[in-house]
């Protein structure tokens, strides 16, 4: 039996590849995007999240483990400590507590997941592995897409491909289209905003454009971070041998709230302008690729 850690599973999504979609939340990456709008798939484990403002100070949770104190500050969490049980969220009654990371079976997860099969079928959908980095469990992500590959399902994965050739080799052959993230092509840009060198994911990109495998790829547009770099990811897109469509996602602060949540502090960045969005969108057109910007149809 192949157990994954994931955070969830979102049903009827349309923004995650073709047609309908159910979307995998699996834990766990390698990279820090300062603007990560799913922060509490970061860490591999089970992480518990904290709302202040919902947490009434009746102490239930102080009682119940010493992870939690209750003093004239209010409400502390020492996360170090917290091994993610769960029993603090159970207990908690202003539902303060959230606990995200749960251990599934790949067997029984594809199970549940074909069940969304006549959705999937009229709409030429299926299922996707989103994350955090699928590619941190390539097991489990094996194990689930192959089931989902025998029960005739298309499947779609979202991911940096910051990964080893040998896990990508061992992965990408079951996932029918490849959604991968650029987010910038200067090895130093992408170092400041990330945590990680691109060097891995530049090569796997030509590596799988050589293998003809399909791919869309994804460009997350933060004025401040990296849409100086649009013209240059344009043009390393423009000169693999496919074309292959891409996709524009302009910043938003979804994460945020996550994030202050997990105990951490998110900067904020401004949004794009539609004008800044048009003038991206219009590197990608003038080298003959399929743009669109996500959001506007
Ligand atoms: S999840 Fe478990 S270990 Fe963590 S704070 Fe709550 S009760 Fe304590
Ligand atoms: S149990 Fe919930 S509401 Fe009560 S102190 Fe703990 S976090 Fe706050």
């Amino acid at each position: 039996m192949t157990q994954g850690m994931i955070t969830g599973v979102k049903r009827f999504e349309i923004h995650d590849g073709p047609g309908i979609r159910t979307t995998v939340f699996l834990k766990g990456c390698p990279l820090r995007c300062l603007w990560c709008h799913n922060p509490e798939t970061n860490l591999p484990g089970a992480q518990l999240l904290y709302y202040p403002d919902r947490c009434i100070g009746c102490g239930t949770c102080a009682r119940l483990c010493t992870c939690h104190k209750i003093g004239k500050d209010g409400h502390t969490l020492d996360r170090m400590a917290c091994t993610g049980c769960g029993m603090c969220v159970s207990a908690c009654p202003a539902k303060a507590l959230q606990l995200r990371g749960r251990y599934v079976p790949a067997e029984e997860l594809a199970e549940e997941l074909a069940e969304d099969r006549i959705f999937f079928d009229a709409s030429g959908g299926g299922v996707t592995l989103s994350g955090g980095e699928p590619l941190m469990q390539p097991l489990f992500s094996v194990e689930l897409l192959k089931r989902l590959g025998e029960m005739g399902i298309h499947t779609a994965m979202d991911t940096s491909l910051y990964a080893s050739e040998a896990v990508i080799a061992r992965v990408t052959p079951f996932v029918r289209l490849l959604l991968v993230d650029i987010k910038a092509i200067d090895e130093q840009v992408h170092l400041r905003y990330t945590g990680v060198s691109n060097e891995p994911i530049l090569r796997n990109i030509r590596r799988l454009d050589q293998d003809n495998r399909a791919m869309e790829f994804r460009v997350p547009c933060i004025p401040e971070c990296n849409m100086g770099q649009i013209e240059k990811i344009a043009e390393f897109v423009g000169l693999l041998k496919h074309r292959y469509p891409v996709k524009l996602l302009p910043y938003h602060d979804f994460g945020n709230a996550k994030s202050q949540a997990l105990g951490r502090k998110q900067p904020r960045f401004k949004i794009p302008s539609d004008q800044e969005m048009e003038q991206a969108a219009e590197a990608f057109r003038a080298r003959g690729i399929a743009v669109k910007v996500s959001g506007k149809g």
